[in-house]
């Protein structure tokens, strides 16, 4: 997630507003963590973080909620082919840097890749839709505690 304000929460209920979704006290409080944590949280991580405020929400709810962002297009779900899906706010293109160690999921900006994709197109005539980058390795805490092990 790119640096988030109260002004994109506010937009983000605008596009909720106008697709017609019901702005819920849940829906609103999921939707500002999403926004305010600068990490890319799993459904269930939203559900602990907001469980106590909201005592009857189940993690399936936090989930269906996060799927009726999905579909107005104010949430980005990250799958990595298990049943963990990540979910990030959707802001400007930006890429991720993933740890191998505890799975941190970091944004970086880098120029859309729009040429990869026209490149991609033209060689295959596909009608390309999207793409995805991600790069691997192991932040910097990560790589401080191995160090910490080894000496
Ligand atoms: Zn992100
Ligand atoms: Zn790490």
């Amino acid at each position: 997630m790119a640096v988030a304000t109260t002004d994109d929460l506010k937009e983000a209920l605008d596009v909720l507003k106008g697709t017609g979704v019901r702005i819920t006290p849940q829906r609103h409080a999921i939707l500002e963590y999403l926004i305010n944590s600068m990490s890319h949280p799993t459904a269930d991580e939203i559900y602990k973080a907001l469980e106590g405020k909201f005592p009857n929400m189940s993690v399936a709810t936090v989930y269906n909620n996060l799927r009726v962002f999905r579909e107005a297009g104010i949430v980005k779900e990250l799958t990595y082919g298990d049943s963990s899906s990540r979910f990030d706010y959707v802001t400007t293109q930006h890429y991720h840097v993933i740890c191998n160690d505890c799975g941190k999921i970091v944004d970086f900006h880098y120029p859309a890749l729009n040429e990869v994709e026209a490149l991609a197109a033209h060689i295959t005539n596909f009608e390309v839709s999207h793409h995805r980058l991600e790069i691997y390795g192991t932040c910097p805490e990560c790589a401080k505690d191995k160090k910490t092990v080894e000496s």
